[in-house]
C-alpha cells in the first residue's frame, strides 16, 4: 500500500525562525531541527533551534521594549484597539491558520478551525476586559483612601505545548499583552508552525517591535524553554504541558521566585449515573475523549459508569466509537487525525498493548484499517479497567478511553478522586442534587454538569493536585500578570505614629 499523503497548505514559510525585537533571525549558533509531518513522519521543513544566547537576545529586545517602549505606558484602551485589530486578523486568516496547525500537528481541520476562532476570541476577551476593569479603591471614613495600582510586570516567557497550539498560545498572550507586559514565546518543539504567523499578524496589527518575541527549539536542559525558565530577567513563567515537566520548571524557577502559572496534565472522569439522559452522556463522552485526537487536557478519559446501564453503556459507546471517522487531517470529514509525532505515537500505542493485559477491549486496539502508516492509533476502548491499572492511573493523551463500573455515589467518588490528577470532571445525572454533592467534593478544578467542556472565558480554568498551579482566566489572568501596587493617601486624620502611643499605632498597622 503507498504511504499517505496529506495536502500541503498553501504559502508554507521555507524554514521556521525566530523572532526577536521585530527581525526574522536565526540561531546565533545557527543550529536547527526538522518538523515532521504527522501523516508522513517525514521533514517538511526546518526551525531554528534556540539556546541560551538566542533567549538572552529575545529577553534584552523585550526588555527593552519594556523600559524605553510606548507598550506598558499605552492607555488600556490603546492596547485595547491593537488587540482586537489581532482577533479581526486571527479571524480573517482562520482558512490558512487552520490547514497550517492541521499539517504541522495531525488535528481534524475542521476542529483546527474552530480552535482558531477561539484563538480570536481570547483577543477580543482579553482587550475587552482591560478597559471594562473596575479598579480598587477602599475608603476610610475620614482617615484614608486606598487605591490599588495594577501594573504590567516586564518580560513575561510563555512556554506552551503542541496540543491545539495557536489557541493555547493566544490564551496566554492575549492578557499578557493586554495588561501590558512584553513576551518571549516559547512554542512546542514538535509543532512550531502556527506560532510563526504571530509575527506577521503583530506587525499589521501595530504591536511595536520588542512587545513579541519568538524563540523556538526545545525544552530541555541547555535549550530554550529551560534557559526562558532561568533568565533573571523573566520575572513570570506561564507554562502549560505535562506535570513532571512541571515540576521541573517549578525547581528551575524557585531560586529566582518568579510568579508561576502552570497547567498541568489530566486524567479526568466522566461521571454516569443510572438516572442520566443517556444518548446526550453518551454523545458527549465519546466526543470529549476522541476529539483533537484524544490530544486534549480536558479529556474524560475514565468513564465511570454506574452497574445498572453499564452493559448498555458500553455496548452503545463502543458501537460509537467504531464509527469515529478516522482520516487525513486536511479531509473537512475527519473526526480522528494522526498523532502528533512518531514519539508520541509510540507512547500511546504503548498504552494500547498495556490495557491489552490490563482490561477487556471493545473497540480499537491498534491502527485503524486503511492507515497503515502515519501516526494513527484507531479510537480504543477498554472496559471493565480496575482502578489500579496504568491505564486508569496515567494519562495517555491520545484516543484511548478507560471505562469502569461502580455501585453507589460513594464508590463513584473514591474512583474519581482516585489518580494523581484533578483538572477536569463529568458528571451525569437527572438529580441536580446528586450533581452538586458530587461537584462539591470531587478533586477537578473545573466540573461540567450535563455538559461538555464548553467554557465562557470569563470562569477560571486550572486544576488541582498534579494537574496544575494557579488558576488563568479572565480576570485570574488579569491578576496573574500584574502587580497589584496598593497606595495609602493620608486624608489628614492618620496620626502618624510617635513613640510613647505605640498601642495605637502597632494596632493599625502590618508586620
Ligand atoms: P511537555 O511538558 O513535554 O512540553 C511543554 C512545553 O514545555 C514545550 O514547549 C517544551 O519544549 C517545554 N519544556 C520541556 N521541558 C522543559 C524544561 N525543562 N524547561 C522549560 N520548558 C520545557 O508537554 P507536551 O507533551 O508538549 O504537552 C502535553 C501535555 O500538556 C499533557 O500533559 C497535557 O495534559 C498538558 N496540557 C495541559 C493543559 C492545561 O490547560 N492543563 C492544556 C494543554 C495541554
Amino acid at each position: 500500500m503507498a504511504a499517505l499523503q496529506d495536502t500541503k497548505p498553501e504559502n508554507l514559510p521555507e524554514s521556521i525562525r525566530h523572532y526577536i525585537g521585530g527581525e526574522w533571525v536565526d540561531s546565533i549558533d545557527g543550529d536547527t531541527f526538522d518538523v515532521l509531518n504527522p501523516v508522513t513522519n517525514e521533514p517538511y521543513i526546518k526551525a531554528a533551534s534556540g539556546k541560551k544566547a538566542d533567549i538572552e537576545a529575545a529577553v534584552a529586545a523585550a526588555k527593552k521594549a519594556f523600559e524605553e517602549g510606548p507598550w506598558p505606558k499605552m492607555l488600556p484602551r490603546e492596547r485595547s484597539r491593537i488587540l482586537h485589530k489581532i482577533a479581526d486578523i486571527v479571524e480573517s486568516r482562520g482558512d490558512q491558520l487552520a490547514a497550517m496547525e492541521s499539517y504541522d500537528s495531525g488535528l481534524p481541520i475542521t476542529q483546527a478551525l474552530g480552535q482558531a476562532r477561539r484563538a480570536a476570541e481570547n483577543f477580543r476577551f482579553f482587550a475587552d476586559l482591560v478597559v471594562a476593569q473596575i479598579d480598587d479603591a477602599y475608603k476610610v471614613p475620614g482617615r484614608q483612601v486606598n487605591y490599588v495600582n495594577r501594573k504590567p510586570i516586564g518580560v513575561a516567557g510563555l512556554i506552551t505545548p503542541w496540543n491545539t497550539p495557536f489557541m493555547l498560545e493566544s490564551w496566554k498572550l492575549g492578557p499578557a499583552l493586554a495588561t501590558g507586559n512584553c513576551v518571549v514565546l516559547k512554542p512546542a518543539e514538535f509543532t512550531p508552525l502556527s506560532a510563526s504567523l504571530w509575527p506577521g499578524i503583530f506587525e499589521e496589527a501595530g504591536v511595536p517591535a520588542g512587545v513579541f518575541n519568538l524563540v523556538n527549539g526545545f525544552g530541555e536542559e541547555g535549550y530554550a524553554g529551560d534557559s526562558l525558565v532561568k533568565h533573571p530577567d523573566v520575572p513570570l513563567i506561564s507554562f502549560t504541558g505535562e506535570s513532571r515537566t512541571g515540576q521541573i520548571i517549578f525547581g528551575n524557577a524557585a531560586p529566582y521566585l518568579k510568579g508561576l502559572s502552570m497547567e498541568l496534565g489530566g486524567k479526568s472522569p466522566a461521571v454516569v449515573f443510572e438516572d442520566a439522559d443517556l444518548e446526550a452522556a453518551i454523545n458527549a463522552t465519546v466526543f470529549g475523549v476522541f476529539s483533537l485526537n484524544g490530544e486534549r487536557c480536558t479529556a474524560g478519559s475514565r468513564i465511570l459508569v454506574q452497574r445498572g446501564i453499564y452493559d448498555e453503556f458500553v455496548e452503545r459507546y463502543a458501537a460509537q466509537a467504531k464509527r469515529v471517522k478516522v482520516g487525513l487531517p486536511s479531509d473537512p470529514s475527519t473526526e480522528v487525525g494522526a498523532l502528533v509525532h512518531p514519539e508520541h505515537y509510540e507512547k500511546v500505542m504503548s498504552y494500547v498493548e498495556i490495557g491489552k493485559q490490563e482490561a477487556r477491549l471493545v473497540a480499537g486496539g491498534g491502527r485503524p484499517e486503511g492507515f497503515e502508516t502515519g501516526n494513527y492509533v484507531a479510537p480504543t476502548v477498554f472496559v471493565d479497567v480496575k482502578p489500579d491499572a496504568r491505564i486508569f492511573q496515567e494519562e495517555i493523551f491520545g484516543p484511548v478511553v478507560a471505562i469502569t463500573p461502580f455501585d453507589t455515589d460513594e464508590e463513584a467518588l473514591e474512583l474519581a478522586n482516585n489518580t494523581k490528577y484533578g483538572l477536569a470532571a463529568y458528571i451525569w445525572t437527572s438529580d441536580l442534587k446528586r450533581a452538586h454533592n458530587f461537584a462539591q467534593n470531587v478533586e477537578a478544578g473545573m466540573v461540567w454538569l450535563n455538559s461538555n467542556n464548553v467554557r465562557d472565558l470569563r470562569t477560571p480554568f486550572g486544576g488541582v493536585k498534579a494537574s496544575g498551579l494557579g488558576h488563568e482566566g479572565g480576570y485570574r489572568s488579569i491578576d496573574f500578570y500584574t502587580d497589584q501596587q496598593a497606595v495609602h493617601i493620608n486624608l489628614g486624620e492618620v496620626h502618624n505614629p510617635v513613640f510613647g502611643k505605640q498601642e495605637d499605632a502597632a494596632a493599625k498597622t502590618d508586620g
